[in-house]
C-alpha cells in the first residue's frame, strides 16, 4: 500500500518521490525504463537520467536566473540538488555532473529510501488515486493518450515549434516602433522592425545560407503542425514568400519615414508582465549561434537579448496555464498533478523544480495541510507562476527560468546591477515561504 503514485522516475519525478518521502509519506515510483520499456532518447535504466547535455547551466546565484533556481531548490533539500553536488565535474561557473555517477546516485538515494517503492513498469492509464504525472517530453504513447483524452488536446506529441523570444529591454525602440497593422486592437499591439530592400535582401539570403540542425531519426515521422514551417524553409520557397507572409510591411506606418516599410519583422507580447516578446513566424531550426548572428542583422534588434531561441524538435506538454490550478492540480481531476517537462517548463533543473514543488504540494495537502504557491518574486514561484497562470494558454511554449518571468524591477537600472536586485529580491522573499512550509527534507549545503 502506499499514499501516493508518481509515474516517471527522470527528473521531476525522483525529486518529486524524494520530497514526498522526506514528508513521511509512502510512494510507489513507476518508472518503464529498466524494465521493458524506453525512450527514443534514453539509453540506460537509472532514474533522472540526463538525455543529452550533463549541464544544469549556470550555478551562478547572483546574477543568473537558474543559479538562483539551485540555490533555492538547496534550501529546500533537492536530492537533484544533492547528487548533482556530489557529482560535479569542472565547468567554470556553471554546474556540470558526471551524468552515470549523478544518476547512480540518484537512484541508490531513492531505492534506499524507507518510503520509497520503485516499480519497474509502465503505466497506460491514468490512476484514480493521488498521483502526480511526471512522463516527460517523451511519455509513452498509451499514458500519452490518457492523458489527452482528460485534458481535451488532440494531440500531446507533436513538434514543438519555437520562435525566438527576446527581452523587451534590449529592443532598440529608436528603430523600432509599438503599431498594429492598420491599427486593429489596441493600434499598438506589436513592436516592428522596418527593412528596406537592401536589408531585407541580405536577411533573406543569410536564412537560406545559414547552418541548420538535423532532425534526429526518431522525430522524423512525428506530425507537422500547421501553420509552423521554419522561416528558413519559407525562404527557400522564393524571395517574395516571406515579404507577402510574416514579414509584410503593409498597414505599419514606419514613424521615421512615414511610409510602409518594404519588409518588417514583427514582435507580439508574450507574457502579461510584457518584459518577453516573441518573433512572430520565427520558429527555426538555424543552429543557436546562427539565430543570434543573423537575427541581430534585423534593425532594432541589433543588441537584443534572447531569453529563448527558437527551434523544433518533438514535445509533450499540456496547456497547463488553462488546465492546472496554482499548485499543479489538474482542475477537472484534482487528485492528479502534474510535473516536469510535461507542464511546459523546459529543462533538468526546471523539471526537477517542478518536481519539488507538485511534491512539497502534495505532500501538504496528503498530511491535511495547505501551503501557499512561493512568492513570485523568486525562480521557483516565477516558473510555477509562468506554467500555471501567467502565459497565454493559446501560444503557450516550453520555456527555461530567467528573468523576464520575474515580476519586473520598478525604474531604469544598469542591467548588471539589475540582475543582483533579481537575485536579492528573491533571497529576501525565500525563508519566510520556507518557514511557512511542513518539515521537508534538511538543505543542501550551499557551495562554496
Ligand atoms: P524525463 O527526465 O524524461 O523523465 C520522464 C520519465 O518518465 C522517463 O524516465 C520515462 O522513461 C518515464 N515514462 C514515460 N512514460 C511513462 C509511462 N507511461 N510509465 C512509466 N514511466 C514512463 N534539458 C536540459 O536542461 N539540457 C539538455 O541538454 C536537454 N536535452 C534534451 C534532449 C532531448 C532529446 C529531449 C527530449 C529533452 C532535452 N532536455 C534537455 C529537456 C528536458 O529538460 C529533459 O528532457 C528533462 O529530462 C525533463 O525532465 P522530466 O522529469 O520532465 O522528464
Amino acid at each position: 500500500t502506499y499514499d501516493i503514485h508518481v509515474i516517471g522516475g527522470g527528473l521531476a519525478g525522483s525529486e518529486a518521490a524524494w520530497q514526498l518521502a522526506e514528508a513521511g509519506l509512502k510512494v510507489r515510483l513507476s518508472e518503464m525504463r529498466g524494465g521493458a520499456d524506453t525512450t527514443p532518447a534514453h539509453h540506460g535504466g537509472d532514474l533522472a537520467e540526463l538525455v543529452c547535455s550533463n549541464s544544469f547551466r549556470s550555478d551562478d546565484a547572483t546574477s543568473n536566473a537558474v543559479g538562483l533556481l539551485h540555490q533555492e531548490m538547496r534550501a529546500l533539500g533537492s536530492i537533484i540538488m544533492a547528487k548533482g553536488d556530489v557529482h560535479a565535474v569542472p565547468a567554470g561557473s556553471a554546474l556540470a555532473v558526471d551524468r552515470d555517477g549523478f544518476s547512480g546516485g540518484v537512484t541508490a538515494a531513492l531505492a534506499a529510501h524507507p518510503n520509497i517503492t520503485i516499480v519497474r513498469e509502465r503505466i497506460d492509464t491514468l490512476p484514480d488515486g493521488p498521483a502526480i504525472i511526471a512522463t516527460g517530453p517523451l511519455t509513452a504513447p498509451s499514458l500519452a493518450g490518457g492523458i489527452g483524452a482528460a485534458t481535451g488536446a488532440e494531440a500531446l506529441a507533436f513538434f514543438d515549434a519555437i520562435a525566438p523570444i527576446v527581452h523587451r529591454e534590449s529592443i532598440d525602440l529608436e528603430v523600432a516602433w509599438f503599431q498594429s497593422r492598420w491599427n486593429k486592437g489596441t493600434g499598438k499591439d506589436y513592436i516592428n522592425c522596418p527593412m528596406n530592400k537592401d536589408q531585407y535582401l541580405a536577411f533573406h539570403q543569410a536564412l537560406i545560407d545559414g547552418e541548420k540542425t538535423e532532425f534526429r531519426e526518431w522525430e522524423k515521422d512525428t506530425p507537422y503542425f500547421d501553420g509552423c514551417m521554419p522561416v528558413e524553409v519559407m525562404a527557400e520557397r522564393g524571395v517574395d514568400t516571406l515579404r507577402f507572409g510574416p514579414m509584410k510591411g503593409v498597414g505599419l506606418d514606419d514613424p521615421r519615414t512615414g511610409r510602409w516599410p518594404y519588409a518588417v519583422v514583427q514582435l507580439r507580447q508574450d507574457n502579461a508582465a510584457g518584459t518577453l516578446w516573441n518573433i512572430v513566424g520565427f520558429q527555426t531550426k538555424l543552429k543557436y549561434a546562427e539565430q543570434i548572428r543573423i537575427f541581430r542583422t534585423i534593425p532594432g534588434l541589433e543588441k537584443a537579448e534572447f531569453a529563448r531561441l527558437g527551434g523544433l524538435h518533438r514535445n509533450t506538454f499540456i496547456r497547463s496555464p488553462e488546465l492546472l490550478d496554482t499548485t499543479l492540480r489538474l482542475k477537472s481531476r484534482p487528485n492528479l498533478r502534474f510535473a516536469g517537462q510535461i507542464t511546459g517548463c523546459e529543462g533538468y533543473i526546471e523539471s526537477a523544480a517542478i518536481g519539488l514543488l507538485a511534491g512539497r504540494f502534495a505532500a501538504a495537502e496528503l498530511t491535511g495541510k495547505t501551503i501557499a504557491p512561493p512568492p513570485v518574486e523568486t525562480a521557483l514561484g516565477a516558473l510555477l507562476g509562468h506554467i500555471t497562470g501567467l502565459a497565454e494558454a493559446e501560444t503557450y511554449q516550453p520555456m527555461n527560468v530567467n528573468f523576464g518571468l520575474f515580476p519586473p524591477i520598478p525604474g531604469r537600472t544598469k542591467k548588471a546591477d539589475r540582475k543582483k536586485m533579481y537575485t536579492d529580491r528573491a533571497r529576501e522573499a525565500l525563508p519566510g515561504w520556507i518557514n511557512s512550509l511542513p518539515p521537508g527534507p534538511p538543505p543542501v549545503p550551499q557551495p562554496a
